[in-house]
């Protein structure tokens, strides 16, 4: 049996899986405290039998990076109650004989969206969520990059857009990417949500200036050829034609475009990506 668990800030998804990373059949639930949402999903995965092997996808900070102190562990967190929290430790005790294999959520979307959906057959593509926060996970020669701690796209300084003093609402950093163009910091900034921003609002071009800038130090320091923006917020009509022609604007001639159609794309895989990837993990 190949299980997946995607721990996500607000909702966590269990599943079992094919040989192909297929979900067979899942269960979706609320994210509480960690004690409880674990054991759901192990509750819910005994009810089947035992898995050989557990892909975890979660959110971050945590600790991707087998032999370090901290691996396995939430790290320092806003979300009450997770910090320190060993999740890898808590399956481990549940399940003493499965494999299990713990990546970023964002690494987990990379890898289902270069397996089974907009990145398939490619090597080096990098995946970018904009939702409550912005992260990135990039796939580089078909390995997941981990880097001492893991990658963490949202957290980058980005060039201010002429005239724009919004402070930010990163609480952290303040004006980071995800500070300015999440989409907490686009309700904070319109005074309106994303979702009920129409399509021909400035708060777009707001958008793809930041992105654009985000994607192009991408862009040059890792050269992913393509590059897949998903998230909440990339449900807004129109938003990837308008990143990509930011980003052609400001690349100046460099990093022309290796595959047809630019480097921003939608994801093909949506709510699936987490736990696909997740058993992508499991199977890896
Ligand atoms: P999370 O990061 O918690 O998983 P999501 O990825 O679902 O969250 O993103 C939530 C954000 O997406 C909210 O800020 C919401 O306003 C925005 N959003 C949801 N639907 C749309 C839409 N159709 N167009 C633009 N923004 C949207
Ligand atoms: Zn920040």
């Amino acid at each position: 049996m190949i299980a997946g668990i995607e721990l996500g800030g607000t909702k966590t998804v269990v599943a079992i899986g094919s040989a192909e990373g297929r979900v067979i059949e899942e269960f979706r639930f609320p994210t509480t405290l960690p004690e409880e949402t674990l054991g759901v999903a192990i509750d819910w995965l005994r009810e089947r039998g035992q898995p050989a092997s557990i892909g975890v996808a979660a959110f971050g900070p945590i600790g991707i990076v087998s032999n370090r102190e901290n691996y396995g562990k939430i790290l320092e967190t806003t979300k009450a109650g997770w910090a320190g929290f060993s999740l890898v430790g808590c399956l481990a005790s549940a399940f003493p004989n499965a494999r299990i294999v713990l990546d970023t959520d964002v690494n987990a979307a990379a890898l289902a969206e270069a397996g089974i959906g907009a990145g398939a057959g490619l090597q080096d593509i990098a995946y970018i969520t904009i939702g409550t926060g912005i992260g990135g996970g990039i796939l580089s020669g078909g390995r997941l990059v981990h880097g001492a701690l893991h990658p963490e796209f949202g957290h980058l300084k980005v060039p201010r857009m002429p005239g724009d003093e919004f402070p930010g609402v990163c609480p952290f950093h303040g004006d980071c990417l995800e500070g300015l163009a999440s989409g907490p910091s686009i309700a904070a900034r319109w005074g309106t949500p994303a979702h009920e921003l129409p399509a021909d609002h400035p708060a777009w071009d707001t958008q793809a200036w930041y992105l654009a800038h985000g994607i192009l130090a991408l862009l040059a320091i890792v050269s992913p050829s393509r590059v897949i923006v998903g998230g909440g917020v990339c449900q807004a009509e129109g938003l990837h034609g308008k990143i990509n022609a930011k980003l052609t604007g400001i690349a100046a001639g460099y990093f022309p475009p290796v595959l047809g159609g630019g480097y921003v794309v939608p994801p093909a895989l949506g709510q699936q990506a987490g736990i696909c990837g997740a058993l992508l993990l499991a199977l890896s």
